[in-house]
């Protein structure tokens, strides 16, 4: 743990394995609430001082850290790799994006304006200010365990906050080796800080409770998110959430078919599909679906699941057994419920995959809204496909879940794209396009997949408070 600006051991600690290959890869401590406690009081001492600093210094800090990430790429992939699973060159594109946020909120940082009003009586004038919200409780996912640490901390203290976070149980390392670079950047004692726990719940409740953290942002599953979201309620604590979602992928009759199998080839399969803005339900305009699914089906058969450090493999590890379970039952009563498997279906086994948690790139089609997989998200590498009709029709299938971050749209005719775009409940939207991400573009859902953006203008509005001076003159 990383607590005002110091490496604390703890004789409590918790392994980290390898999803791969079941190996031990190392160790952590395992902080408790007082951890926790200790952090936060830390982080709100260490506050009027980081706040105090220009813009301008602060910005310095994060281009520096934004530098020591870029130089240590390489490394923070392999270990990226070996603790999470994904293919190497996925963990490499994820430590960049991770180093994008720093660059892009080190800009941000100088231009945190507020403004004037014109007021309505002449003795009058507004000023609107806008300052830090205080000391933030983080709490971040193992899928994106480098980037969506620096989603959370570039902003928040670009905007002159303070921070205690807590990474995922199953991705530590990551986190230590990105708290190592905020280090050596410089950033003070006490302004960042980082607890590692087995359980997450008694941190949870510290930052959910505790008065000095003022915002919580929370990056995880919709479950856990309305849970920490009611425990900080009582104290009005503002809070960020980016949860989960259930993405459709709608292929209109007007688009090549085979460009779209292909984007939904990469999309699908990105990280084992262990990613929120994954496509979870593929609607395929019926003359479409046999080209569709033919071309998806023979691109499926030249992906190969094995150890991401390879890079013959696409297709890494499930994160543990209970994902394996997951996938499994949603595959499992998809079958029972009509479904036809094309490729894929069960967990892999042969030549070593068994001592980890591999699942085979999976195709199903005759998909319906009885199945689990309709509705649940599946959070692996399974690409499920609905046939319909209808214009109208499709709109309405696809929002009809409560999730509504991330959908995708292919079509040719500019008239419906334009028409899909404004129907849909989603937050985040492909437009002939699989990777509408970036530092720069406003990353959040809809409906229960969460409340506020991250990354973008926006991203440091979220640490940000606005204050009015109404002033006579
Ligand atoms: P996932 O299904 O992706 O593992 P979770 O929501 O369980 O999603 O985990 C996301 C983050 O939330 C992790 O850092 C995890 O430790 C944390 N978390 C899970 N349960 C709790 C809880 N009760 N209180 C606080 N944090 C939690």
């Amino acid at each position: 743990m990383y607590i005002n600006g110091e490496w604390i051991q703890s004789s409590q600690r918790f392994p980290v394995f390898n999803p791969a290959n079941g190996e031990l890869i190392g160790d952590v401590a395992d902080g408790d609430r007082q951890n926790a406690a200790t952090a936060i009081a830390a982080a709100a001492e260490a506050l009027p001082s980081w706040s105090a600093q220009t813009a301008y210094e602060r910005s310095a800090a994060l281009y520096r850290a934004h530098q020591l990430m870029m130089e240590r790429r390489p490394a923070l992939g392999e270990l990226m790799t070996r603790e999470q699973g994904k293919p190497l060159k996925a963990a490499l594109n994820e430590v960049k994006y991770a180093a994008d946020f720093l660059l892009w909120f080190a800009e941000e940082a100088k231009r945190v304006y507020g403004e004037t009003i014109p007021s309505g009586r002449s003795d009058q004038r507004f000023l609107v200010h806008k300052q830090p919200v205080g000391v933030v409780a983080a709490i971040t996912p193992w899928n994106y365990p480098i980037s969506m640490l620096t989603r959370k901390i570039a902003p928040a203290l670009a905007a002159g906050c303070t921070v205690v976070l807590k990474p995922a149980e199953s991705t530590p390392l990551c986190a230590v080796a990105v708290f190592e670079i905020l280090e050596e950047a410089g950033i003070p004692a006490g302004v960042v800080n980082l607890v590692t726990a087995a359980d997450p719940s008694p941190i949870g409740q510290e930052f959910c409770t505790n008065p000095a953290v003022k915002k919580l942002t929370f990056t995880g599953s919709t479950a856990v998110g309305k849970k920490l979201a009611q425990d900080a309620a009582p104290q009005l604590k503002r809070v960020s959430m980016e949860l989960g979602g259930h993405a459709p992928f709608i292929v209109f009759d007007d688009a090549d078919p085979v460009h779209a199998a292909k984007g939904v080839s990469l999309v699908k399969f990105l990280n084992a599909g262990q990613a929120c803005i994954s496509p979870n339900r593929i609607f395929v305009q019926r003359p479409l679906l046999e080209p569709f699914l033919e071309t998806l089906q023979e691109l499926i058969g030249r992906m190969r699941a094995g150890d991401g450090m390879d890079s013959a493999n696409s297709i890494g590890p499930l994160i543990n057994q209970a994902a394996v379970d997951k996938v499994d039952l949603q595959v499992r009563n998809a079958v029972e419920l009509g479904a036809t498997v094309h490729s894929g279906g069960q967990r892999l086994t042969e030549e070593g995959l068994e001592r980890g948690f591999f699942y085979a790139p999976t195709l199903l089609s005759n998909v319906n809204p009885d199945m689990l997989i309709y509705r649940e998200e599946t959070f692996g590498p399974v690409a499920p496909v609905i046939a319909f009709d209808e214009e109208d029709d499709v709109l309405a299938m696809a929002n009809d879940t409560n999730y509504g971050l991330a959908a995708y749209i292919y079509t040719q005719n500019l008239s419906r794209a334009m028409r899909t775009f404004e129907g849909l409940q989603f937050g985040i939207i492909g437009i002939n396009d699989i990777n509408p991400t970036s530092a720069a573009a406003p990353f959040g859902g809809m409906k229960e997949s969460g409340l506020g953006r991250e990354g973008a203008r926006e991203g440091i509005e979220e640490y940000l408070e606005t204050k009015l001076g109404g002033f006579s003159i």
